[in-house]
């Protein structure tokens, strides 16, 4: 049974789908804002909603795995509330590097995605963006409308989250700081209250154009930034389903004012599991860009790290625990990555046809990741099971088991070994190959055979299959 911790609840709770007797499960992670590169404090919030999908499907339930992307409204006021306030962020940046906001979005999303796959996380069954939903979020905002919730102001449409019984239940209210925003904003009936539209030209006046706006029943504007994920988890999963998932500080506000426009538009429950991520730090601090500390998975390839090494480096820690980043703790664990990596090499050279796996690791595994994702400890078991008397068959098979749930690529460690040494195969020798091929093709077999004499004297062997030649390192 799947134990979680419910930010709700604030407790640990049995994990029961909300369509009771039913193993489908509907899951929303908040996606990124494609305004930038995501560091790898972002990557371990969507490491978390990975390792939680995984842990779920290895329960054998089907989930319905939403993100979004946001390409429009999220201001750069902080998360933590004034998200109402300051430039979008799509238009500040694509100002900056002198492109269009949709050229920033598109160009953000790929390399967010590139980075997605190399960390081995499992698509989202929708990936969504905030600007193909622009209808939706119009419509959401016209119910709450019609529903009394609302009110308009110079600059927008606003929430009012006194309508609400119940507001801000998720967040500790006290956290957030009222004063500042109350300055900011006069025309807020209270300081809580959100944007759920905002108008481009406040007032009538001319602003600068925006790029990104749209026509709306209040005039030409965009979304404020939390409707977006009211609207579309709403769309793919329905009025109320089972998990959201995000980083710490989305609990105090963006995920309360989801809530409250959800639940005030439907007045159903929203979401029946909050499953909120602890923050990395980089040497003990906040990471920012300003500190230059906000480290880019590109920033540890170029390094000579993979990216599976950060995804082990993130495994290591609980992931309500805040954790902290460094060099040696990432070299620790591209070391221990490879080890596994070894082993697996090693256990199918054998040949051994893998029988039966180790049935008392397998239940201490599932025992840890079911306990509200224990993952340091699941972690610790595959390496007691590496290390026990088991045959290497058996370690093998229950290791691929587990790696469902790990996501380490560890099936594909030969291929990814083989890729690695041929990376470092100099070009010298891939032209001897490549003219011992040719010799081969105009049935000079003697010619090729020399060739691969003298390959072989300069340490590598030739390993033909109908594939093709593999080059291999000679070890001495
Ligand atoms: P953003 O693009 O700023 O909306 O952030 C995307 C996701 O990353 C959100 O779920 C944030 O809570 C999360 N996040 C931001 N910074 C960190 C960090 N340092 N550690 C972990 N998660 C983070
Ligand atoms: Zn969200």
């Amino acid at each position: 049974m799947l134990k979680l911790y419910n930010s709700l609840t604030r407790k640990i709770e049995e994990f029961t789908p909300v369509h009771p007797d039913s193993l489908n499960v509907g899951m929303y992670t908040c996606g990124p804002t494609v305004y930038d590169f995501a560091h790898i404090g972002n990557f371990r919030t969507y490491t978390t909603s990975d390792l939680l999908l995984r842990t779920l499907q290895y329960n054998g339930y089907e989930v319905d795995y939403v993100m979004n992307i946001t390409d429009v409204g999220h201001l750069t006021g902080d998360n933590l509330g004034d998200a109402d306030f300051g430039e979008d962020r799509m238009e500040k940046s694509a100002k900056k590097e002198g492109k269009s906001a949709w050229e920033i979005a598109a160009f953000y999303t790929d390399a967010f995605l590139k980075d997605y796959k190399a960390l081995n996380l499992i698509p989202p069954t929708h990936l969504v963006k905030a600007t193909d939903h622009i209808k939706e979020q119009i419509e959401l905002v016209k119910t709450l409308e019609e529903k009394g919730f609302t009110y308009q102001t110079t600059d927008g449409i606003y929430f009012d989250t006194t309508k609400l019984q119940d507001y801000g239940r998720l967040s500790n209210l006290d956290e957030i700081k009222e004063g500042a925003r109350m300055e900011v904003n006069q025309e807020k009936h209270n300081p809580r209250d959100f944007a759920l539209w905002k108008f481009s030209y406040p007032n009538g006046t001319s602003r600068p154009a925006r790029q990104m706006e749209w026509d709306s029943p209040w005039g030409v504007g965009f979304p404020g930034w939390h409707i977006e994920c009211s609207a579309m988890a709403m769309k793919y999963l329905g009025p109320s389903f089972d998990i959201h998932v995000g980083g710490v500080d989305l609990r105090e506000t963006h995920h309360p004012n989801e809530i409250a426009q959800s639940e005030a538009a439907t007045g159903k429950q929203f979401v029946k599991y909050w499953v909120h991520g602890a923050f990395i730090l980089v040497q003990g601090e906040r990471m920012s860009k300003s500190k230059g500390n906000n480290y880019k998975l590109y920033d540890l390839e170029k390094q000579g790290f993979d990216a599976i090494a950060l995804r082990y480096l993130y495994m290591q820690a609980h992931y309500r625990q805040e954790m902290n980043f460094s060099f040696p703790a990432l070299e620790a664990a591209q070391t221990s990555l490879n080890k596994l990596r070894e082993f697996v090499i090693r256990a199918e050279d054998v040949g051994e046809v893998p029988k039966i796996g180790c049935a008392e690791f397998e239940r201490r595994f599932l025992d840890a990741i079911n306990d509200d994702l224990n993952f340091p400890q699941a972690m610790a078991i595959t390496w007691e099971l590496i290390h026990s008397k088991y045959p290497n068959s058996a370690k093998l098979r229950s290791l691929l088991k587990f790696d469902k749930v790990l996501g380490l690529d560890l099936e594909n460690a030969q291929i990814i070994h083989d890729r690695e040494e041929a990376a470092e195969i100099p070009q010298e020798i891939k032209e001897m190959v490549n003219e011992r091929k040719r010799l081969r093709n105009e049935q000079d077999f003697k010619a090729a055979d020399q060739l691969r004499e003298k390959i072989k004297r300069l340490g590598y062997e030739l390993d033909d299959s109908e594939k093709g030649t593999r080059i291999k390192r000679i070890k001495r």
